[in-house]
């Protein structure tokens, strides 16, 4: 590129100085301040050798003035007076040899007479390229250099804020689940903030509950052993203690012993339930069926309280059930309708479905539940009258278990009841089971 565009230049000077060389005489007159001027301009300008040869390869000028008289033997000059104007690209001696024919035309046909001999030196172009290509290689390592230096303190700034959500969550899973994840306020880090705030939130209620329920478990346990304790502390410190007497406390230490049995069988139940994907073992029950023989079983009890037990039936109903668990949640209700009953009181079950739906109804003349309890009593161990609940061989966990098992039907169970007058639980299971 830089050397076409000297040999353009250097051509139309050269063509200025033929036509001055021409019009000036030059070769007649062989001086003219107006050519010397000119030519040194050239030589000057583009650091390049003129040289002025006559049509017997004279040297007439030359501007290094060494070959001034000389005859030209340039192969260059030859082919000029050969063949017209040459343009040679000299690569031993990175130069550009460049022939200018000069010939006049008159009526007589045309003069030839002599050439113009220009040798442009490539040296200074090569050089410029050089300097060109190592300031390009200096600015690429400079820009590279600054990429770098950029890329590596954007990367630190990007990264900061999951540096410091990372440390934050690792302090948290060393178990400081106390601890909160601090709020930064850093956009890039919001997207994975959010889901971590709800799970730390969720593993803290499961952690509260479980300790919750560790202490709850453990003073349930330990109540009625205090009590054995007591009673057979008592009968081996009274010496000579009438039978009738051993007999009552053993009686009330078989009884203790039937409680924490009782408790057990059903935080066994509950666990069962409570792991993930218990089985269902779903079959199609007619439900009249089993309702009338859950009656049927808890008959004798509410004869001794003389509480009437009803069961109003609407309709058949076949339904979708693991006949074991939905005959253990519905014996729950109907227990506590008769435990938390009145003397001479009644419990009505009625059975209904629609479409899609069956509806279990257990209603009773009770004693009813506060309305502040109303929301508790499915939590696990909560009972509204501890005395009473313990007197009727009550564990806390009945309810617990009745909403664990219609939930895993994909029902539900809501309460109704006033103090004094009663309650009433009604239970909605689709008819066909549908695993979610
Ligand atoms: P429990 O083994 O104590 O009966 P549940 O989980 O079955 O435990 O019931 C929890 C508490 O809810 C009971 O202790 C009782 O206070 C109250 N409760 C349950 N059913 C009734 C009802 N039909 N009438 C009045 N209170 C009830």
């Amino acid at each position: 590129m830089l050397v076409n565009m000297r040999i353009e230049k250097i051509s139309s000077q050269s063509l200025i100085l033929k036509n001055h060389l021409i019009s000036e005489n030059y070769y007649n007159t062989g001086e003219s301040s107006i050519i010397s001027t000119e030519i040194d301009h050239i030589s000057t300008l583009y650091d390049c050798r003129v040289e002025i040869i006559d049509s017997n390869l004279n040297i007439v000028k030359d501007t290094y003035v060494i070959d001034e008289g000389k005859i030209s033997v340039n192969p260059t000059v030859i082919q000029c007076f050969r063949q017209g104007n040459v343009t040679d690209y000299n690569r031993e001696d990175n130069c550009i040899d460049y022939a200018v024919s000069i010939s006049t035309e008159n009526e007589e046909g045309t003069t030839f007479l002599g050439v113009l001999y220009i040798v442009i030196d490539l040296t200074d172009v090569e050089l410029v390229v050089d300097d060109l290509m190592e300031t390009l290689y200096m600015c690429s390592v400079i820009c590279l250099l600054i990429g770098l230096v950029a890329s590596y303190v954007f990367a630190g700034h990007v990264l900061q804020p999951f540096k410091t959500v990372g440390e934050s969550i690792r302090h948290i899973a060393e178990g400081n689940l106390e601890d909160e994840l601090p709020q930064q306020g850093y956009k890039e880090t919001a997207e994975i903030e959010e889901p971590f705030h709800r799970l730390l939130s969720r593993l803290k209620q499961l952690e509260e509950s479980r300790q919750e329920f560790v202490s709850n478990v453990s003073h349930e346990l330990k109540t009625p052993i205090t009590s054995i304790k007591v009673l057979a502390d008592s009968l081996l410190l009274q010496e000579d203690l009438p039978a009738e007497l051993y007999r009552e406390f053993m009686t009330d230490i078989v009884a203790e012993i039937d409680r924490e049995n009782e408790i057990i069988t059903d935080l066994l139940a509950m666990v069962k339930l409570d792991k993930n994907n218990v089985p269902l073992n779903i079959d199609k029950i007619n439900m009249n069926n089993m309702i009338e023989l859950i009656l049927k079983r808890l008959r004798p009890i509410a004869a001794k309280q003389n509480i009437e037990l009803v069961f109003e039936s609407f309709r058949p109903v076949i339904a979708d059930v693991d006949e074991v668990k939905m005959t253990m949640a519905i014996t729950n209700l109907v227990e506590n309708a008769i435990k938390y009953n009145v003397l001479d009181g009644w419990v009505r079950v009625s059975l209904n479905a629609d479409h899609k739906y069956m509806y279990i109804t257990v209603a009773d003349s009770g004693i009813g539940i506060p309305q502040e309890s109303q929301t508790m009593i499915f939590e696990r161990f909560y009972r509204v009258d501890k005395a009473r609940s313990r007197e009727t061989g009550g564990t806390g966990l009945g309810l617990s278990i009745t909403r664990n098992i219609i939930v895993m039907h994909n029902g539900d169970v809501k309460l109704h009841s006033r103090e004094n007058e009663g309650t009433t639980f009604t239970v909605r299971i689709p008819l066909n089971y549908v695993k979610q």
